[in-house]
């Protein structure tokens, strides 16, 4: 079991640990992990969520507005 979190990196093609993850939510709800590639130092996002988000509140989502008329 490792706590450190890993996403894919464009620039580097591979999986790269994540340099000062934080966990949190897209406006559409989703969990998501951003950092910087412990490599190259380009912003990554992992999806999913990961035991921090458990102490990281989750944003209401705002309901997309529909127009039925
Ligand atoms: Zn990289």
């Amino acid at each position: 079991m490792s706590s450190v979190t890993q996403a894919y990196c464009v620039k580097c093609r591979e999986k790269r640990d994540i340099n000062n993850p934080q966990a949190t939510y897209t406006k559409t709800g989703s969990a998501i992990t951003k950092g910087t590639c412990g490599v190259c130092g380009t912003t990554i996002t992992r999806i999913g969520v990961t035991e921090a988000h458990a102490s990281v509140p989750k944003p209401p989502v705002e309901p997309r507005a529909r127009k039925n008329k």
